[in-house]
């Protein structure tokens, strides 16, 4: 399960709304809890490092920003507890790019994007043996 606050989830949403025909990426920055709970505390948005012509279907990060987005989060004393990113005229699920692309205990916020704004956000976790992806439950909540 992961905890969000509805500002963090609107941060994403509106991402997704900017960066739309293209899909957008970043991290969500918090903690791991002692119960295996997961709370996003704030977002980092990162730029998608794609050539344009791939830009719309997949999102990378390189490992110049991983490493600038880690050292942000380490000054701040919090964890990188997954990433999200958009999925522009298709469904809020992972697709076979991204399977082969997580790891397992990170959360994979997908948010569905079209030319009005967003539609469906899901939080996904990748199953241990990285064979498919479970919905994850996303807790809301007004403060942390
Ligand atoms: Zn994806």
């Amino acid at each position: 399960m992961i905890r969000v606050t509805e500002q963090l989830i609107d941060q994403i949403r509106e991402h997704g709304r900017r960066d739309y025909p293209y899909e957008c990426c970043g991290l969500l920055i918090g903690k791991f809890e002692s119960d295996g709970r997961k709370t996003v505390l704030e977002t980092y948005a990162i730029s998608n490092a794609r050539e344009d012509s791939a830009k719309r279907n997949r999102f990378l990060i390189t490992p110049e920003e991983l490493i600038k987005g880690e050292r942000y989060v380490a000054s701040k004393g919090l964890d990188i507890v997954g990433f999200y990113h958009s999925h522009p005229d298709s469904p809020a699920r992972p697709s076979q790019y991204d399977l082969e692309h997580a790891w397992p205990t990170y959360s994979y916020i997908i948010v569905s994007s079209n030319n009005e704004g967003t539609t469906d956000l899901f939080s996904w976790e990748q199953e241990s043996d990285r064979s498919k992806f479970n919905e994850e439950q996303i807790e809301l909540s007004d403060k942390l």
